[in-house]
């Protein structure tokens, strides 16, 4: 698939606008099982991202998801900045110019291979890693419906109890709450498969 500047430009604006639309409900996730910042820390990144829109779309892929990741690391901050940063950091220094889905698929599973690396950390800690990696093997695996997948791996953080970050002090009072940046991260996998499926 050819990732032209309408269409880079597309990517960052959806991502941006279902963070930006989400962030209460991140918020109030976050309050339950954290400190009630994570859809303020993300709406404030993606406001960042959205301010510099013309220069980063006008980046080849590759460079675009590293001006994005960089803006991420230095303005949505917590925990979750330097994960996110981190994972379009090395998206970004993973993938060609114009990838294919099985590029697609490696530079993902290299991405993730970094936010487990970055957070000390793995799937089943009730983290964005719960949704990130589900949905790498709905990837691989063929699935029709990689947001529903990532929407189910979401919810199925629900029973976890956290092991790592905030809510992992709260012990098992962390059961029973979605984890806000495994929902974060439903929502970002939606809005990209929203305007990829459009260009297919
Ligand atoms: P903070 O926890 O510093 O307030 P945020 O609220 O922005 O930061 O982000 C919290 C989210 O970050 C959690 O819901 C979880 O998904 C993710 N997270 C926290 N720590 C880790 C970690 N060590 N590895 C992976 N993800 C983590
Ligand atoms: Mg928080």
């Amino acid at each position: 698939m050819q990732f032209d500047e309408p269409l880079r430009r597309k990517l960052i604006e959806a991502v941006a606008a279902t963070v930006i639309a989400h962030a209460e409900e991140l918020t109030d996730l976050d309050q339950a099982i954290g400190d009630g910042d994570h859809g303020l820390n993300m709406k404030r990144g993606f406001e960042a991202v959205l301010a510099d829109l013309d220069k980063i779309a006008a980046q080849p892929l590759p460079k675009m998801l590293q001006m994005a990741g960089t803006t991420l690391v230095m303005k949505v901050g917590g925990a979750s900045g330097p994960l996110y940063g981190t994972l379009f950091l090395q998206l970004g220094k993973s993938l060609p110019a114009d990838p294919t889905l099985a590029d697609a698929e490696s530079a993902f599973a290299a991405a993730i291979e970094a936010v487990k690396a970055r957070g000390k950390s793995d799937v089943g800690a009730k983290t964005l890693l719960d949704v990130l990696a589900p949905v790498l093997a709905a990837l691989r695996d063929g699935v029709a419906d990689v947001p529903g997948a990532a929407d189910a791996a979401a919810e199925a953080t629900k029973p976890i109890q956290a092991t790592r970050g905030r809510a992992s002090f709260l012990g098992p009072r962390s059961i029973g709450h979605v984890d806000p940046g495994a929902r974060s991260s439903a929502l970002i996998v939606r809005a990209v498969c929203g305007v990829l499926a459009g260009q297919a």
